[in-house]
């Protein structure tokens, strides 16, 4: 038989990564995305970094809220969430948050990161989620998959080479927040983790809040058991995972 073109790049299985680097534009997009994931992986003592583009500054319809004292809240809401799911290292580059990231900038820092940190996988927002607006989301994920495919040629920031850093190979790259899933993790036991993670950005998540996150979250994760094809009895969260071979001029990643 023919082999499909999918064939040609098999999809990497993520819960066999050594180490992962997560990334997220805000405090709290990865726990929405992805706690119970980070929280089985941990346990499982596979080394996970986590890393926040901006500084969360812009998180709040209070006209009299202090940007400077809601960033350093935020912080500490991230501190006390990585704690809950054993996260072993907490990143920042502090962008500005709201809508203004400079691509390029940002690009350069993660590629930076990618070769300090040198993670199997990396794990980010997806930029091709269909009618999403936030450009810090659109941004920071597309930087991200540029970065991951980039980091391994020595000419790109050759400056981080002249600082003793080394290229580095990134084996795969997935995506939370995403509309083509291809790859389904079971919660068990690490659901309830996931929200006690979330409940610790109490600036973002008050408990009315929490209770309406907490029924459509588990709606959504319902709908991935049925898009799984699989009897999954438990919540899913769910990714897509590709090699960086799958981010340039291979048109048929959407589906594979
Ligand atoms: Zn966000």
């Amino acid at each position: 038989m023919r082999p499909q073109i999918c064939d040609f790049l098999p999809i990497p299985e993520l819960m066999q990564a050594k180490s992962i680097l997560f990334i997220q534009p805000h405090p709290d997009d990865l726990e929405i995305g992805a706690g119970a994931t980070i929280a089985r992986l941990t346990s499982q003592g596979i080394p996970v970094s986590c890393l926040t583009v901006t500084d969360g500054s812009a998180g709040t319809y209070d006209q009299h809220m202090n940007p400077d004292l809601l960033s350093k809240t935020r912080r500490n809401e991230t501190a006390k969430s990585s704690a809950v799911l054993g996260v072993q290292e907490l990143l920042w580059l502090d962008f500005p948050d709201g809508g203004i990231l400079p691509y390029e900038e940002v690009r350069a820092e993660i590629a930076k990161m990618i070769r300090q940190v040198k993670p199997q996988a990396v794990m980010v927002c997806d930029p091709w989620l269909p009618y999403e607006v936030h450009s810090d989301h659109i941004r920071t994920g597309m930087a991200a998959a540029e970065a991951a495919f980039l980091a391994n040629m020595p000419n790109f920031c050759p400056v981080d080479l002249q600082e003793g850093l080394q290229p580095h190979a990134v084996d795969m790259i997935a995506f939370y927040y995403t509309a083509y899933p291809n790859t389904f993790i079971e919660a068990g036991e690490y659901w309830n983790l996931k929200f006690e993670a979330i409940g610790c950005h109490n600036s973002q998540f008050p408990p009315d809040k929490m209770n309406q996150l907490r029924a459509f979250l588990e709606a959504k994760a319902a709908d991935y058991s049925n898009q799984s094809g699989r009897d999954m009895s438990d919540p899913v969260e769910a990714f897509k995972v590709l090699t960086p071979a799958h981010l340039h001029i291979f048109e048929e990643a959407w589906r594979c």
